[in-house]
């Protein structure tokens, strides 16, 4: 059995028989890693918290048949505010999800998908408890560049269906075509009337916002500033995009449902304890 190391965080850990745990990783060198740590769900496991959802970790493998066996975990970086935030939780179990899908059968590292993971772990973990539209930007963010890492990126420059240069134009709207894969110059959305469920017409904040998603760095984007309604718009036509386009069936938009329920729950309980 020969062993390694490697430098992984945690996206999934589930409980096995007894006392056991498995925890699948995304890992800087080795790309996914799915593990079994024997006994860390023991008191006295020598692991302690270690495995925990979300922790960047210093890991000793031990290679199995189907999970490798981890002998030994340090911590590295521990995001400890986000379990304590149903909104952060929620925003990163999104992120973990859209990882483990996409990269089921592959076993390939991509370092740059290993960036994208930590950084926006760590601003999400980094951000105030309530900011949930920096939270938003954030995973709409992760959902743009991971399109662009896996090759999926819509084609926003030039037309996607004859390649024209797409210029402004003098309505401000510019055509976007979930099926054809990018924008659209005037006359191919013309002659798209007839498949209005997959073409929005974008006016030029969305645009915008969409070109500084998949050109821009996080440390740039995160200074750019946008209306909420634009980013909850590019953030369900990213989804949308994103669903067709990929076989992960991951409905990102429930994501951002589930904290609906819960601001509009927290606004009838104040309601109520006002009330009484
Ligand atoms: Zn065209």
């Amino acid at each position: 059995m020969s062993s390694y190391r490697a430098k992984a965080i945690i996206l999934k850990a589930y409980k096995l028989g007894e006392a056991d745990k498995i925890v699948k990783l995304y890992s800087q060198k080795n790309g996914l890693i799915d593990a079994v740590a024997k006994g860390a769900r023991k008191i006295k496991s020598k692991f302690g918290g270690r495995l925990e959802l979300f922790n960047f970790i210093d890991l000793e493998l031990a290679s199995g048949k189907s999970l490798d066996i981890i002998t030994g975990a340090e911590i590295l970086k521990n995001f400890s505010n986000i379990p304590l935030d149903f909104n952060k939780f929620i925003f990163c179990q999104l992120i973990s999800e859209i990882v483990l899908k996409m990269h089921l059968h592959t076993n390939e590292a991509s370092p740059v998908l290993f960036k994208l993971i930590y950084v926006c772990f760590n601003e999400i973990d980094s951000l105030p408890k309530d900011d949930i539209y920096s939270q938003e930007k954030v995973a709409c963010f992760f959902i743009a560049k991971f399109l662009k890492i896996t090759g999926y990126a819509p084609i926003i420059e030039n037309c996607s269906s004859c390649g024209t240069a797409i210029v402004e134009e003098k309505s401000g709207k510019i055509s976007f075509s979930i099926k054809m894969g990018g924008v659209l110059c005037p006359i191919c959305s013309k002659s798209a009337e007839n498949m209005p469920d997959m073409k929005k017409d974008l006016n030029l904040p969305h645009y915008n916002l969409i070109s500084d998603l998949f050109s821009r760095k996080f440390k740039d984007f995160r200074s750019v500033e946008f209306d909420n309604a634009v980013l909850e718009n590019v953030y369900r036509l990213i989804s949308d995009y994103f669903n067709y386009h990929t076989d992960c069936h991951i409905d990102c938009y429930n994501y951002l449902n589930k904290f609906a329920a819960v601001v509009q729950s927290n606004i009838k309980s104040n309601i109520k304890s006002n009330l009484n």
